[in-house]
């Protein structure tokens, strides 16, 4: 049967029609004639998350109300409570929370000083993950490395320094392996403590927090961003010859798992209510700024794919179900607990969609799947182009899809927002709605809408 449904997609795109000026003038859709059936919903859906600035007043409302939501805090129950009530409010189909528990960390009082040359406070962030210093704080000479290799030459002069990875930002990706294992790393070679060079692009002296892991057999050293600026001074300080001694004081500590949960909603399909096509977001955030960007607004745009489709009375062949993931910063504890709940379930996951990146122009859409997947996916995404989205690049996923996706050997997508903007507001203090313009967010719910409602309602499954 899908082979046959392939054969007609091929059949048809000799008649595919690119921009082409009809005889009256006014220019004629673009893209697969396949698409005919869904052309007017998807111009209700694009015209509905246009109209307004509703997502963008639903993020300010979640934002401002429950401020950041780090695991195990009261500002995520709290707004997992409102999200349960809101999509119920909304008229969506099985909403409900499902328990998971989490990691709790908590950052309490933490400050970085440099205490000679002359006394300067360092912009700071403690680590999601890092122990504390002792109540009276660690006093150390820092020594400022280039990178892991830097350190590996200059391993003998580590011995109960805080090693100061100044590490300028390329990629999130790249660089973020120093977030990750620079602790570790230093302590190897006998550091009492480790400092990051915030990982993102410069910003106004913004620190950057975000997790990191302990090596196997390693000492626990506390460990903190530093603002790009700060590392930058220290290290001018230290080419001169100068020792630059530190101050550091952290509490960090990890409490007893809490109690958390995951939030679905669902638009049941009409026809194929097994099969489903999950969107979704991580709800949780770290515990500075308001979790607008990584993750709020993933959580809205995909919500509102849902809420348009029920406002418009728009119910297709398959279930679509909304995911709003806990604790995917520290833990990974929602996606995880999703797939191992759906595992009987994973194959019939048709098509998953995460927005994780944030919503700032100019975004775009990204695609994992199989070689027929894709020339679909391509298809569906000529819809896009009122949007003005660039065509979809590869890299299609998300931390709290991917283990079901995996499990169900189900395509992926993922909305990304410019990269550049994103991370150099990321995990700081200025995540805050301000930075989001409300048309962002409404041309990702817009997309996402469309993808999502073509994939739900074609009459054959996306292929895998
Ligand atoms: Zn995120």
């Amino acid at each position: 049967m899908s082979g046959m449904f392939r054969t007609s997609i091929c059949a048809l795109a000799a008649v595919v029609v690119y921009g082409a000026l009809t005889p009256s003038g006014a220019q004629a859709p673009t893209g697969a004639a396949w698409l005919a059936p869904f052309r007017d919903n998807v111009a209700k859906l694009q015209q509905a998350a246009q109209a307004d600035s509703f997502a963008w007043t639903r993020l300010a409302e979640l934002t401002d109300t429950y401020g950041n939501r780090i695991s195990g805090s009261e500002n995520l129950t709290r707004a997992i409570r409102w999200a349960q009530a809101t999509m119920t409010k909304d008229g969506l189909a099985s909403v409900r929370a499902e328990k998971v528990m989490v990691p709790r960390w908590v950052r309490g009082q933490e400050s970085a000083v440099i205490v000679e040359p002359p006394e300067h406070p360092i912009a700071m962030l403690g680590l999601g993950g890092s122990v504390a210093t002792p109540a009276a704080g660690i006093e150390a000479d820092v020594l400022v490395v280039k990178d892991f290799k830097d350190l590996e030459a200059r391993a003998a002069q580590a011995t109960g320094k805080i090693v100061l990875f100044n590490v300028p930002y390329t990629t999130y990706g790249e660089t973020v392996a120093y977030r990750g294992g620079g602790a570790t790393a230093a302590a190897k070679h006998g550091a009492v403590a480790a400092f990051v060079r915030a990982v993102g692009p410069m910003g106004l002296r913004t620190p950057h927090t975000g997790g990191m892991n302990y090596g196997q057999g390693v000492a626990k050293i506390p460990t903190a961003a530093i603002a790009a600026e700060d590392a930058n001074r220290i290290q001018r300080l230290s080419d001169r010859g100068l020792r630059v001694r530190v101050r550091l004081k952290m509490e960090a500590k990890f409490e007893a798992d809490a109690e958390s949960a995951n939030v679905f909603g669902e638009i049941v399909g009409r026809e194929f209510p097994k099969e489903i096509v999950l969107v979704g977001c991580h709800f949780d955030s770290w515990d500075v700024g308001m979790g607008a960007s990584d993750d709020g607004v993933g959580c809205i745009a995909t919500w509102e794919a849902l809420r348009l489709m029920k406002r418009l009375g728009i119910q297709p062949r398959r279930t679509v179900r909304l995911g709003l993931f806990t604790n995917e910063e520290n833990g990974m504890r929602g996606g995880n607990a999703y797939k191992d709940a759906y595992l009987a379930s994973a194959g019939d996951h048709i098509f998953a969609l995460e927005s994780d990146s944030g919503v700032f122009a100019p975004a775009s859409l990204g695609f994992t799947g199989s070689d027929a997947a894709r020339r679909t996916i391509d298809d569906i995404a000529s819809l896009l182009a009122p949007l003005g989205f660039p065509p979809v690049g590869p890299g299609g996923g998300g931390a709290d899809i991917g283990p079901i996706s995996a499990a169900g050997k189900v395509p992926m997508m993922a909305y990304n927002g410019d990269a550049t903007r994103y991370f150099t507001i990321h995990h700081t203090p200025a995540d805050t709605v301000d930075r989001i313009a409300p048309e962002e967010v409404s041309k990702a719910a817009a997309a996402i809408a469309t993808m999502t409602y073509v994939i739900a309602d074609m009459p054959e499954r996306l292929p895998k």
